[in-house]
């Protein structure tokens, strides 16, 4: 049993096969290290290690035990295969451009050596290519997907856990998780992590139930706004399989007649953006590095690594941007509302092109995730499938006084401006010197100026939006 993004035994498709079939099983993780591929940014390398730990004591309460390996996967795959003599290898199937390519060759090669390979569905309520529009091809819009999603798939119920996952007499030899040296040591930055998740399937559940007893019935209502609690936080979760989205749908279903229709919708439709991201990212294999809309190769990206800098370390001078980049920074998670806000700033704003913020993403993220964090910058920059228009910019300082109101948000996150009164604290530059004074606050000094007026790079953004569809015309 090849475990790879379902770090989980409930729930688990291949594994319930591989239980079912009675044979002892080889419970295998393999650290994917291959010179074209970063499977994990150093957020995610802190997630691993401890739900490859929560896995492996899940895996010993059932019988069996966790054998890590390094290294390229189909070599592993073989050598593993000649330790053990196992005639079958089950996974569940993965989804990026690299874990398509991977588990096409790793099955063409154990077909050649007469093993056979059974791949499974379990991180996806559908298959990528299973839904089709009225002209046969991909869906690039989410209302329709949303709406043919709803009418022809009906999530399946949650399989149950197997009773025993029987090991055989001999187990391969195994790395030492710790070896693998995936905790930050020197620093180690990884304090905000440990105060705010617990990774593994139990750590799930516990998101999962505080939501539905004290979420769900408010999500439509409260989601956008960040200084409350109003999101699942199941997202890492999800990204390492700890959980899978139809054991949240079910869960969701048992308590949905007695919550506001409303609710129960917004959160499945968010549910359901996954499934399109994958939908887009599966239909269209480039979208990490390709604008999906092509006249996007020619806008005309600034080049700035100052700006690029303050836009990663919370230092724009805009409070609700650098309150995002902060909370990102420490807790490796940021509320989405924050998240299309401080997009649309640096792809906008600062006119830096998308992929330098969908890797420092990538980098910072715990729920960093092929699909969605890809479809969601292209969403942000305009280049995307179903995207935000280019020409609409979000202005950070009135998004900042409709969703975090009492700046309860920015006084969190930028302490340096707790001070500052309501009426001021989305654009300091505005009070009087004799307000920042009594808020001790020095323009320049202990809180940046605006890194670039509003207006004017509002400006230059559609100037460059322009230059791009005058030169594609
Ligand atoms: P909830 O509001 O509780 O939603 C429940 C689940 O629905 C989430 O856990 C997630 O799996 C899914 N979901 C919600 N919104 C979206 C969305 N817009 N697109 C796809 N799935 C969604 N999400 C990631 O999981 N990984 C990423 O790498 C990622 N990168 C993003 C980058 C940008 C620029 C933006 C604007 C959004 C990104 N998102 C990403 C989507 C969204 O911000 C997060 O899924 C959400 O904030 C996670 O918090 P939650 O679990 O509390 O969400």
């Amino acid at each position: 049993m090849w475990f790879r993004d379902d770090l989980r035994v409930s729930d688990n498709p291949a594994l319930k096969a591989a239980a079912d079939s009675g044979q002892p099983i080889v419970a295998v993780f393999v650290f994917e290290t291959n010179e074209n591929h970063t499977p994990y940014g150093g957020a995610q390398r802190w997630w691993l290690h401890h739900s490859l730990s929560a896995l492996s004591n899940d895996l010993e309460a059932l019988g069996a035990k966790l054998v890590l390996r390094r290294g390229d996967a189909l070599t592993q795959m073989m050598s593993l295969i000649e330790e053990t003599g196992a005639g079958t290898v089950v996974w569940n199937r993965r989804y990026s451009r690299f874990g398509i390519e991977t588990d096409t060759e790793v099955k063409a090669t154990l077909g050649e050596k007469g093993i056979s390979a059974l791949s499974f569905g379990g991180r996806l309520m559908h298959e990528p290519t299973q839904l089709r529009s009225g002209t046969g091809g991909a869906y690039r819009v989410y209302t329709p997907f949303w709406k043919m999603f709803s009418a022809s798939v009906t999530p399946r119920a949650p399989l149950p856990k197997p009773l025993m996952v029987p090991s055989p007499e001999t187990l391969p030899k195994s790395d030492r998780l710790e070896d693998w040296s995936l905790l930050p040591k020197t620093p180690d930055w990884s304090g905000g992590l440990v105060d705010n998740w617990t990774p593994g399937t139990d750590g799930a559940i516990i998101r999962l139930e505080n939501f539905i007893a004290s979420g769900l019935g408010t999500y439509d209502k409260e989601r956008d706004f960040p200084a409350v609690d109003g999101t699942s936080g199941l997202s890492p979760h999800l990204a390492f399989g700890e959980i899978s989205p139809f054991q949240i749908w079910a869960r969701v279903d048992q308590v949905a007649d007695e919550l506001p229709t409303d609710d129960v919708t917004t959160f499945r439709k968010e549910l359901v953006w996954r499934e399109f991201a994958y939908h887009l990212l599966v239909n269209f294999t480039e979208l990490k590095t390709h604008n999906y809309n092509a006249q996007f190769d020619r806008f005309p990206w600034d080049e700035n690594e100052a700006h690029l800098c303050a836009w990663q370390n919370g230092q724009t001078g805009y409070p609700i941007v650098d309150a995002g980049m902060r909370q990102l920074y420490e807790t490796g998670w940021m509320h989405n509302r924050v998240r299309m806000i401080v997009g649309s700033f640096l792809v906008k704003h600062l006119l830096l092109d998308w992929r330098h913020g969908e890797a420092w993403f990538w980098d910072t993220l715990v729920d960093a995730d092929a699909a969605s964090n890809t479809a969601s910058w292209q969403w942000v920059a305009g280049s995307g499938a179903d995207a935000s228009p280019y020409f609409r910019i979000f202005n950070p300082i009135t998004q900042g006084e409709k969703f975090d109101a009492d700046g309860a948000y920015v006084k969190k996150w930028v302490p340096e401006l707790a001070k500052v009164p309501t009426k001021f604290i989305h654009k300091p530059w505005e009070a009087p010197r004799k307000i920042l004074d009594f808020a001790d606050v020095v323009l320049g000094e202990t809180y940046p100026h605006p890194i670039v007026d509003h207006k004017q790079a509002r400006e230059r953004a559609l100037d460059a939006y322009q230059t791009m569809r005058g030169l594609a015309a």
